[in-house]
């Protein structure tokens, strides 16, 4: 197999460390794989993250919210997990499609390499034939971004048949590169109440079922509600099989943020170079990333914002998960204005109610973000009709923004029979319609990877309230949705006071639409998704245009 005929910064061939999950899932092994990247990173490595999902879904454009949490969209347009976010946030960059796999989209290139008669009339195999396709293609990622480590994150947990394919494929690379592959197993030391002790067992199991797969944890970080002390890391030694220096003590904290200096309490990124014969002559810099941390936490002026959206209710539970990027989009953006930002999630099925809407005075701006179908439609409505007349600062983003634009034909314009084709087809004023391109796909049910997806270029207005916070007229964002403005309400929505200041470069796609700021404090949406490129230490300029607002209204 090929490899990378880059050297650099201590590394002469590239290196892969995978993460996988012992115990029980969500314990922190996507934050642990972008803080290791962090780490790395901050070393002078250059780092890339895969992450494999084990479900049959060919991406992760096909579920639902509820169950699923966040669809994160790259730039160039694949529908992905939520992890793909919190790496692009760690390391602040962006990563291709290259980068992701499912277990259905490794399937279906593998049924279709055989179809093209790729594997020369062989029997074509599960075994080996998946798991190659699954190194080649973390191979294939490596030599695009020239990467000299590769992280790659396993979901799922050890011992689920679903991901036994993934972990063939570790054992192979292993095999192939023993000096260049190393493990860190992410697994959970409960403290049961009732008996007030770290308890080791549950790990020692999981590191067996890793084991009897023929892979070893060359690293284990272990999740606990406390730190893990030095009595339990010798233990954890002994029955895992790991160096006990090589038990990374990850108690439970306030903020993902901590984390990767947490790790490097524990010298986590010392330890992996040690592992995979790295030089680890360039001590770490996470000085912008320290600093972005203590700003994150000082006692600032608070800005209230609210998130109105339909995914936040599941039986008993509050879903924040399915907003991710939104939530930490805010967030960068309040710390880089030195401010506490305090967000409160409020389900907009209650405002179909429109006596609840004097809640909403209570907050400094409103959000309202992507969403699809009929669900919560009438309050979302009636949420964006009560912050316009009460001029508390608006943000829409994407059906935020269709929904802004519908809100103000039926109650400026009065078109009152006015709806979105996506609720109602037949509507006698349908201001938001199915885009050209989507309404065949629709018909044959061609659903999956169809909407118009990732990156693409718009020119925004001179002088609106979008050009002043990009400080540009020519932005690029990414995009997620079938449905789109009706170019045959623009021009009287114009007319009626509302701008469309961004626009595709051809001018046929609305992309922003806003009101005067000599009208309204802020009152803009975007039909983009400009949460999936906020970071850490890149804060976007919409959502910090937005809270900046947002604090200066209440003052
Ligand atoms: N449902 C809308 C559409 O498909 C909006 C999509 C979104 O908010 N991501 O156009």
């Amino acid at each position: 197999m090929a490899t990378s005929k880059k050297a650099s910064k201590g590394t002469t061939t590239p290196k892969y460390i995978f993460v996988v999950g012992g115990v029980m899932s969500g314990v922190g092994k996507g934050v642990t794989t972008s803080s290791i990247a962090l780490l790395l990173g901050s070393r002078g490595l250059n780092v890339t993250a895969l992450k494999i999902d084990p479900y049959i879904n060919v991406d992760a454009g096909t579920m639902n919210p509820t169950e699923h949490g966040e669809t994160f969209v790259l730039k160039d347009g694949l529908e992905t997990d939520q992890d793909m976010g919190n790496y692009e946030r760690f390391l602040n960059k962006d990563l291709p499609a290259l980068n992701y796999m499912t277990t259905g989209s490794v399937y279906l290139s593998v049924i279709q390499k055989e179809r093209n008669l790729e594997y020369g009339g062989r029997n074509v195999e599960v075994v080996p034939d998946i798991p190659h396709e699954v190194i080649s293609r973390i191979k294939k990622a490596q030599q695009a971004a020239q990467a000299d480590v590769a992280l790659i994150e396993i979901g799922g947990t050890v011992g689920e048949y679903q991901n036994v394919l993934f972990l063939e494929a570790v054992r192979m690379m292993k095999t192939q590169h023993p000096d260049d592959v190393a493990v860190v197993m992410v697994s959970y030391l409960p403290v049961p109440g009732s008996i007030g002790e770290m308890k080791t067992k549950p790990t020692q199991t999981a590191v067996r079922t890793l084991n009897s797969a023929g892979v070893f944890a060359d690293i284990i970080i272990a999740r606990s509600p406390a730190a893990v002390d030095q009595k339990r890391k010798e233990k954890i030694a002994t029955f895992c099989n790991v160096r006990a220096e090589n038990v990374i003590s990850a108690p439970d904290v306030g903020s993902i943020y901590d984390i990767p200096l947490n790790y490097e309490n524990d010298k986590l990124s010392e330890r992996l170079c040690q592992v995979l014969g790295i030089s680890t002559q360039k001590a770490p810099d996470l000085a912008a990333w320290k600093k972005f941390v203590a700003r994150s936490k000082s006692n600032n002026d608070v800005v209230k914002i609210a998130v109105v959206g339909k995914y936040f209710n599941s039986g008993d539970f509050v879903l924040s998960d399915v907003y991710i990027s939104v939530l930490e989009a805010i967030k960068y953006s309040a710390y880089s204005l030195n401010l506490k930002p305090e967000i409160t999630y409020l389900g907009a099925q209650a405002f179909a109610d429109k006596d609840k809407l004097k809640e909403l005075k209570k907050y400094d701006g409103v959000l309202v973000p992507g969403g699809f179908g009929k669900t919560g439609i009438d309050g979302k409505l009636n949420v964006i009709e009560y912050v316009r007349k009460q001029k508390i600062p608006y943000f829409g983003i994407c059906y935020g923004m269709q929904l802004m634009v519908l809100e103000y034909a039926k109650n400026v314009l009065k078109l009152k029979n006015a709806s979105t084709e996506e609720i109602d087809a037949k509507a006698e004023h349908l201001v938001v319609g199915v885009m050209a391109e989507q309404r065949e796909k629709i018909a044959k049910k061609e659903m999956g990877g169809t909407m118009r997806l990732g990156q693409y270029e718009a020119v925004l207005k001179k002088g609106s309230l979008a050009a002043k916070a990009y400080k540009s007229t020519q932005i690029i964002e990414r995009h997620r949705h079938r449905y789109e403005v009706n170019n045959a309400y623009v021009a009287d929505l114009e007319k009626a006071g509302m701008t469309f200041s961004g626009t595709s470069p051809n001018g046929d796609l609305m992309e922003i639409a806003e009101l005067p700021t000599t009208t309204h404090p802020f009152f803009l949406g975007v039909q983009f998704h400009p949460e999936l490129q906020a970071r850490p230490l890149a804060p976007h300029p919409l959502f910090t245009a937005f809270v900046r607002a947002a604090y200066e209204s209440k003052k």
